[in-house]
């Protein structure tokens, strides 16, 4: 197309829009990006940065509470919400302003405005202006579901607000048993606020493995978190300055906030993608797309979570990444979908890699289950009562290492490392080659020697 203002549009500033957009421009490509909020997107602006540093605030509870079995004495410590929220805020300012700068440096341009679809080659602005592209990116991301309307759903904060509230409740009521739920529940138990966790399910995190489930959960328990299984919020009313949730099992819950974790949509709504004929999932209304990002429109391409694949935001910049390879670098990249080792920052934190214990027993004839549970080192004299629990998922006839599951201190940090292993397709013989690192709670994954269960069935037909 020879009349097109620029090569590459990308609508959404985010993990997957800003990499694509920045990738796209080192290969020479004419790139605008427009953000209608702030660069950075979810991840940086209202997700896992500010939630992990919410995490490492909420931890310090813990560690001088451990403090005390080894001979600290600590005066009362205070913790001040609005000096940590002002802190927060000024380094997601520092990370937004450096998004910027450096898609700018890549040599693309950011505009700050909202862009929606004309046809399938143009883009109007909030600005009024109207752009022509010969590729559109679509990475607009999720936003939080709020469920079926119920009465005072108004009343109801989602993680998007959460992050500035202007006092710390001292009482919280979260509705939802996955990442976001979990991590704000233990997030406010360690700041001191009274949580409780109310999930429609048996369970919290379904689909993680079974374990893993009952491990969390036993410790969400123990830090004093209430959670209430097998029903919803069905009413929130307002009283003065707090709230009541009236569950649908009949009881009411009074406290200072009420907030809703139930999952997040493809964020496409008015973005007039009827008009360039994008097609959308009738499941969900995600953006249909190919292993390398492809939109049903040649030309237009998705990533991240408008496409509800794997929602995390390292799979979005992959995927912004392979989608720049591919249509700017004459290199095509399918992204590889499979063993995402990913972490849920619960306290303890969970990490997790490749098939649960139930997946692989439903794929493989032959399953060797590996468990450790047990009492951390720094646990025999904090006088903490958490334990640790590893799990190693092995396939019983090539011995290879088909999932990894961990709750316990850095979870998330040890996953990183054994989901290269798991990617290298490593045995359980690799496993027991390699010498421990001692003492570390992680040493058990290479001192697992006898199968705690093995499963041997008969192939299907
Ligand atoms: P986003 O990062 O959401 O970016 C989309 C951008 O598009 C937004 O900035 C939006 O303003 C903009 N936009 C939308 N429509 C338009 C339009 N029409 N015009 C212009 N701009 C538009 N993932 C992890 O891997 N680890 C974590 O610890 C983690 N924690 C999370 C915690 C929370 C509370 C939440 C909500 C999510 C978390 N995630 C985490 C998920 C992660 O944030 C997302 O998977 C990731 O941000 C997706 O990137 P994206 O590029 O698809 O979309
Ligand atoms: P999740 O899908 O993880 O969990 C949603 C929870 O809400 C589930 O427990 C679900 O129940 C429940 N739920 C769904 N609909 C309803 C409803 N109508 N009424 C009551 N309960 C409902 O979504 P989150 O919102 O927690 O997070 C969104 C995504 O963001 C995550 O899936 C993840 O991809 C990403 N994320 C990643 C993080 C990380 O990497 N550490 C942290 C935070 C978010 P059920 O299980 O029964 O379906």
């Amino acid at each position: 197309m020879a009349d097109v203002d620029v090569d590459l549009f990308v609508i959404g500033g985010g993990s997957g829009g800003v990499r694509a957009a920045r990738i796209a421009a080192d290969y020479g490509a004419k790139v605008i990006v427009a953000e209608e909020y702030r660069m950075g997107g979810t991840c940086v602006i209202r997700g896992c940065v500010p939630k992990k540093l919410m995490v490492y605030a909420s931890h310090v509870h813990q560690e001088l509470q451990d403090a005390a079995g080894f001979g600290w004495t600590i005066p009362s410590a205070e913790f001040d919400w609005p000096t940590f929220i002002s802190r927060k805020d000024k380094e997601i300012a520092r990370l937004e302003a450096a998004y910027t700068t450096n898609v700018e440096k890549s040599g693309a341009k950011v505009i700050k405005a909202r862009a929606v679809f004309e046809d399938a080659h143009a883009l109007r602005l909030s600005t009024g202006e109207r752009v022509t592209a010969k590729y559109i990116l679509i990475a607009t991301g999720g936003a939080p579901n709020h469920g079926t309307a119920i009465p005072g759903v108004e009343h109801v904060i989602s993680s998007n607000e959460v992050f500035h509230l202007p006092q710390q409740p001292r009482s919280i009521v979260i509705q939802g048993g996955g990442y976001i739920a979990l991590e704000f529940a233990c997030i406010f138990a360690g700041l001191g606020s009274t949580v409780t966790v109310v999930y429609r399910g048996d369970n919290i995190l379904r689909g993680f493995d079974e374990d893993v489930r009952n491990h969390v959960r036993a410790e969400m328990e123990r830090a004093g978190i209430t959670i209430v299984t097998g029903c919803t919020v069905s009413k929130v009313d307002k009283h003065g300055e707090g709230f009541d949730a009236h569950l649908s099992n009949g009881s009411k819950l009074s406290a200072d906030q009420v907030m809703f974790a139930i999952g997040r949509y493809p964020n496409v709504t008015n973005l007039g993608l009827e008009k360039a004929k994008v097609e959308t999932s009738s499941r969900d209304g995600s953006i249909v797309v190919d292993g390398f990002s492809q939109s049903s429109v040649p030309h237009i391409y998705a990533v991240g979570d408008v496409t509800n694949r794997v929602n995390l935001t390292p799979v979005a910049i992959r995927e912004g990444h392979a989608f720049a390879d591919t249509v700017f670098g004459n290199r095509p990249v399918r992204v590889d979908h499979s063993d995402i080792p990913t972490a849920v920052f619960t306290q303890p934190e969970v990490g997790t890699v490749g098939l649960t214990e139930a997946q692989a027993r439903a794929t493989f004839t032959h399953v060797d289950i590996y468990k450790a549970d047990f009492k951390p080192l720094k646990a025999t004299i904090s006088g903490s009562t958490s334990r640790v629990m590893m799990k190693l998922i092995v396939d019983g006839l090539s011995d290879r290492i088909l999932g990894c599951h961990i709750v316990g201190p850095d979870a998330g940090e040890l996953i990183q490392v054994i989901g290269i292993a798991v990617k290298m397709k490593a045995t359980k013989a690799d496993f027991d080659a390699t010498i421990a690192v001692h003492p570390t709670a992680a040493e058990e994954l290479v001192t697992m020697r006898k199968p705690s269960v093995r499963y041997v069935r008969e192939a299907a037909e």
